[in-house]
């Protein structure tokens, strides 16, 4: 290319890129403004209008007004709710080994298909993996994916594989497991045991020790319901304060008792600190159990679907689906973003997730509440009405535009000039940016 030609073009996409800014580039107070949502914000008791702020990643200013012309961006949010990006702490994204019947395998997803498009930022994948395929997992999946995914180390060595794996006690080791989760402790959060279906108490007491080991919590999926080893124990006595039991409100486990009451039990281990985590998936969710829970106050403390290939089509769905679920079920709009950010966030001890703070990695979901006549069926297919839907509008990740249902960052085609080409700039949007360079002519 001509070389002054180059240098025109580079001059004239320089002017053009500042031009929106009088500081100019290296002084742009923002590169995105989210203008007029509704923040709900439960870390920071926020739930209310305001406008949020992004430069470099970050959450820059929440306020209640905010400059627009000191913004590379700045998009009319008003009616919409603005949140934390949302945490779904139980996923299934073992995806990519070809491995049959596997949740290390065809039983898994890739993450950034089901994410983005919900609002969901963050994912921890619950056990798909042990400490002998973990770093695979790692290279093929954790560190492609787009969105943030955590992951609880299975207890089992070789993950989340079907019954031959997951019910041998000689690979639930202690040792090899705490080496891998100290060696990966930025990604790793937890400890995972799932699906067993013997009458003893050792995957909970390995898990259990590798967790106290490491200082991390641990994700129960208590399998088999054996009167060897009732729940009521396990709440009250084998989990720790932060240790997750997840699938809270399936009922198989004896969630609810005899006169179809809540477990006393539950409301002892949460006395203690057992954290009670939906994890709806294909077969732990009934409106019995939900219903129940919610009329005698007992909220889950996390709201998370269980996501794989046999639950994205089903009752669950997705995230949003799950959490309609509880406005169905009579919880505030603020109740339930609270069990779908910042408390998540912090049962996996990422306290810089789930949360607008200053600072803090700008991950920000934009919903719209809808209104009108929904259904949502249980892992039975039983159906319960409701009149509200969130829908996701706007996905932020890491300060960057990775989602916009409806184009609303987007300029109106015929308002461009003629053989227009990316529309978008590389300081807020992931979607379709400028080239950092020319194309060649
Ligand atoms: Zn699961």
């Amino acid at each position: 290319m001509n070389k002054c030609v180059f240098c025109f073009y580079a001059l004239a996409m320089l002017l053009l890129f500042t031009s929106v800014t009088p500081l100019g580039l290296s002084q742009t107070p923002y590169d995105l403004l989210l203008q007029g949502g509704h923040v709900i914000d439960p870390k920071n008791n926020i739930s209310g209008v305001r406008d949020v702020a992004i430069l470099s990643g970050r959450i820059a200013a929440v306020a209640e007004h905010l400059d627009a012309s000191t913004a590379v961006k700045t998009v009319d949010v008003s009616g919409l709710y603005v949140t934390p990006g949302l945490v779904d702490i139980h996923v299934h994204v073992y995806a990519s080994t070809g491995e049959r019947n596997s949740y290390a395998g065809d039983n898994s997803v890739f993450p950034d298909g089901f994410t983005f498009r919900v609002g969901v930022t963050t994912v921890a994948d619950a056990g798909c993996a042990g400490w002998r395929n973990f770093e695979e997992f790692k290279e093929h999946i954790i560190d492609r994916a787009h969105t943030r995914v955590f992951a609880f180390l299975n207890i089992v060595g070789a993950g989340m594989r079907g019954p031959k794996y997951e019910n041998n006690l000689a690979d639930m080791e202690v040792a090899p497991t705490a080496e891998m989760c100290l060696r990966h402790r930025d990604v790793i959060v937890g400890i995972k045991t799932a699906h067993y279906a013997g009458p003893e108490w050792t995957p909970v007491e390995r898990a259990v020790e590798v967790g106290t080991k490491v200082g991390i919590p641990i994700m129960v999926d208590f399998g088999a319901n054996r009167p060897e080893r009732p729940t009521s124990i396990l709440w009250t006595e084998k989990m720790r304060p932060g240790d997750i039991y997840t699938h809270c409100f399936s009922g198989i486990r004896n969630e609810l008792d005899d006169s179809g009451r809540l477990n006393p039990a539950m409301w002892a281990g949460r006395k203690r600190g057992v954290i009670f985590d939906v994890g709806h998936g294909g077969g732990s969710f009934a409106w019995p159990v939900a219903t129940e829970a919610i009329k005698e106050g007992f909220y889950p403390d996390s709201i998370s679907t269980d996501l794989h290939i046999g639950s994205m089509n089903a009752g669950m769905k997705d995230m949003l689906n799950v959490m309609d679920k509880f406005l169905a079920l009579g919880l505030s709009l603020d109740d339930v973003i609270l069990r779908s950010t910042w408390n998540p966030a912090r049962e996996i001890q990422h306290q810089e997730l789930g949360n607008l703070t200053v600072g803090a990695p700008a991950d920000v979901a934009v919903l719209r509440l809808e209104n009108g006549d929904f259904g949502f069926t249980d892992m039975y297919g039983a159906r319960l009405r409701g009149t509200k839907k969130l829908i996701c509008e706007l996905t932020v990740r890491n300060g960057k535009v990775v989602y916009d249902l409806n184009g609303i960052t987007r300029p109106d085609w015929n308002t461009l000039p003629k053989g227009y080409r990316q529309t978008g700039d590389s300081r807020w949007d992931a979607v379709t940016p400028r080239p950092a360079t020319p194309p060649p002519k």
